[in-house]
This record gives C-alpha cells, structure tokens and sequence, in this order.
C-alpha cells in the first residue's frame, strides 16, 4: 500500500489539502483527528470529565468508533450513530485534544489507524502520523502555518457557518491545544526526521496539493 502522512498542528490546512490529495490520486483520506474528536464526545454524552483519565477509561471501550465514506466525504460514526456534526462543535475540539493526552485512547485508536493503512493506499492526517502511527509511510509531510494565520482562517471558517465566534478566544484556543498537543508525553506532535515541512501561511491550498503531489509521483 501506498501511504501519505500528513502532520501539524490544528488549523495548518491538513484536511483540506489531504482531501484534495486523496481526490487527486484516488486514495482514501483518514481524517484520525475526526476519531479523537469521537471519543471527546462519547465521554461528554456520558456526562464525565474528558480531562480525568479514570473518567475517559471508564467509557472508552464503550465506544465503537468507524469512518465510512458517502460520496467520497467522510462521515464518522460512533456506536453507528453519524456524529460528523457534533465532533466540529468547538467544545469538542478541547476535548479531543483532552482525551488524546490518555495513552490508552492513543492505543486504542492506533490498530484502528494502522488497519485502514494496511488496507489501503491513503493519506492520514493528525499529529503522530509519520512518527507513530505509519513511520513507513512512503511520502510525510509537515504542515505548519503560524498561530495568528490558523486563528484566521478557522474565524472565517465558523463565520461562514454562521457559528459566532471571537478571534482572540480563538487564537487562544489554538495556543493552548498547540501547547497541549506538543508537550503531551505520549506521541506529542512533532516533526518526523524524514518529513518534508511546508510552511502554509504563505501558500494556497493548490500550490500545497500541487506540491505533496509531486512529492509522492517521485516517491511511487
Ligand atoms: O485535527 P483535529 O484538530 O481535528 O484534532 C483534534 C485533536 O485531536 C487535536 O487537538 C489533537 O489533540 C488530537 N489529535 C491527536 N493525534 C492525532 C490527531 C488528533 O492527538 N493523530
């Protein structure tokens, strides 16, 4: 199999330029971010703590978590139930990033990620891609944009939407998952040796898909 990792911190551009690539080439995208998103909010249904270990651990394996895939969009389901909408809500951005500290939920999603690897040719986007999960994988890139240029971006984003937002709690936000997400102990997010990085704060989407895809035609 074929696989791209693709890597960065929240808000670089990672699953827009995964999607496209993955459209490009005919691959699956596995958005694992989306998974972790899942579990955040299975243990905000079950009414607990998402930053309390023992409080997560209670739950995890209560918790089947499975993309599939309508009309090359993913959807994901947890315990069969379609919570591709609800994963996106803010609050369950702090949570994922909550629940990914516990190496037990790291375990549990990593066969599920390596599975869907092995089955078939992808790019995978999250934090530890090309350094725990595919160290592998034929093509890693790692996708970076500053603080200020992500907060941007995901304003305009949730304003599009029509979800009313301010820019400084935003950037805040983003500040303090990059902080969580780098200074985690299990799999923090972090370049791998042999990962091309690509600054995205000055490039378009296309310019970026363009490149990785020339990346990997080298690389095939
Ligand atoms: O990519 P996304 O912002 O949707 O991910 C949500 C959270 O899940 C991140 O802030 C990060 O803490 C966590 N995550 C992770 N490892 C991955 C993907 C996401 O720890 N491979």
């Amino acid at each position: 199999m074929f696989n791209i990792a693709i890597d960065g911190p929240s808000g670089a551009g990672k699953s827009t330029v995964a999607r496209k690539v993955a459209q490009s080439l005919g691959f699956v995208y596995v958005d694992t971010g989306a998974m972790y998103r899942a579990i955040g909010v299975h243990v905000m249904r079950c009414g607990l703590p998402t930053d309390d270990e023992q409080a997560v651990l209670s739950v995890l394996f209560d918790a089947k978590i499975e993309l599939t895939y309508v009309n090359g969009e993913q959807r994901v389901l947890l315990n069969g139930e379609d919570v591709s909408v609800d994963i996106r809500l803010p609050e369950a951005s702090m949570a994922a990033s909550n629940v990914s500290a516990i190496p037990k939920v790291r375990e549990y999603l990593f066969d599920l990620q390596k599975n869907m690897a092995a089955a078939k040719d992808c790019i995978m986007d999250g934090r530890d891609i090309g350094t725990v999960v595919l160290p592998e994988a034929q093509v890693k890139i790692f996708l970076t944009a500053s603080a200020e240029e992500r907060a941007k971006r995901r304003y305009i984003e949730l304003q599009q939407r029509g979800t009313p937002v301010d820019y400084d709690e935003l950037l805040a936000e983003i500040r303090q998952r990059d902080y969580n997400d780098s200074h985690r102990t299990t799999a923090p997010l972090k370049k791998a040796e042999d990962a091309v990085e690509i600054d995205s704060t000055n490039y378009s989407i296309d310019e970026i898909v363009a490149m990785i895809l020339k990346i990997a035609e080298e690389r095939r």
